[in-house]
């Protein structure tokens, strides 16, 4: 069989299944079967595939027909500026997220030597993004899964920032360790009961530990709030990713805890995304 034909079959099986993109997620696996780019692929569509090559690539196929994830069947997923190494023991990194770095480096512009805490630094997809940008700044990042972190250190070491960065495996309670000019964090923020009603892809492979934020989708940005308070500096900026519909819940949590909100953004969908405070 040649590539196209096998390209074409795939293809054909995940539109049955209703997968979005489909011709585009074969195309992708494709790449990862015969361990090519999709540059090469376009060119020599017309090459015979290998039998061992087909056959990884059919198992591929069968594992997104069971709604398993592109970026953790490539383990690679493209954010910011970079390739990220990604499997199922990290959240995989969202577009939306990219916010997040184009807020920090506006707000950091013309500064110096800042450090940085990213609290559950996950695939360290925020906090190596910033730092592969802004060459004298240092990054902490902390998380509770040893996973992540290993995922992050491997990242830190493709960015070529790992000189810059210290990982930590903490629960955010826990971590009395320095004192911060910029703090981020993307925390799970899902209601736990509203999980199941997430894509099959993000409900069944992503791990729940990134999603879950409690009965309310609060929990996790409650513990954030107060414990940043601690490890901030006075005019330091906490800046966080939000649910949706958490805007004015968290703007409450903020003001409490003695924040001054500067900003509120507004992510690709047009949704409230992004909360962007000053500790006073
Ligand atoms: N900081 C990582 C990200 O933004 C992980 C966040 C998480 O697991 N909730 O993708």
């Amino acid at each position: 069989m040649i590539i196209s034909e096998a390209i074409k079959n795939g293809s054909k099986a995940l539109s049955y299944k209703s997968i979005p993109n489909a011709y585009l997620d074969s195309e992708i696996l494709m790449a990862k079967a015969i361990n090519r780019d999709r540059k090469y692929i376009l060119l020599n569509s017309n090459k015979k595939i290998s039998k061992e090559n087909l056959s990884f690539f059919s198992k591929l196929i069968n594992e997104r027909l069971k709604r398993k994830p592109i970026a953790q069947l490539t383990n690679q997923k493209f954010f910011w500026s970079s390739e990220f190494y990604i499997n199922n023991h990290t959240l995989i990194p969202r577009p939306d997220t990219e916010l997040i770095v184009e807020n920090i480096l506006k707000l950091t512009k013309h500064k110096k030597k800042l450090s940085i805490l990213d609290i559950g630094v996950g695939s360290g997809c925020i906090l190596l993004s910033v730092l592969k940008e802004k060459k004298d700044f240092y990054g902490t990042g902390i998380d509770l899964s040893k996973n992540c972190l290993n995922i992050s250190r491997i990242n830190a070491n493709r960015l070529n920032v790992f000189s810059r960065l210290k990982l930590f495996k903490s629960n955010v309670d826990k971590f009395t360790l320095g004192k911060y000019d910029l703090i981020v964090s993307n925390p799970p923020y899902i209601e736990k009961s509203k999980i199941k009603y997430l894509d099959k892809d993000v409900a069944s492979f992503e791990p729940k530990l990134a999603l879950d934020g409690g009965l309310d989708g609060l929990s996790e940005i409650r513990k954030v709030i107060k414990k940043s308070s601690e490890l901030i500096k006075k005019n330091g900026k906490l800046i966080l990713e939000i649910g949706f519909d958490q805007k004015y819940k968290v703007i409450n949590l903020l003001k409490r805890e003695g924040y001054y909100i500067n900003s509120v953004e507004k992510d690709l969908a047009k949704n409230d995304r992004c909360i962007i405070s000053t500790k006073i």
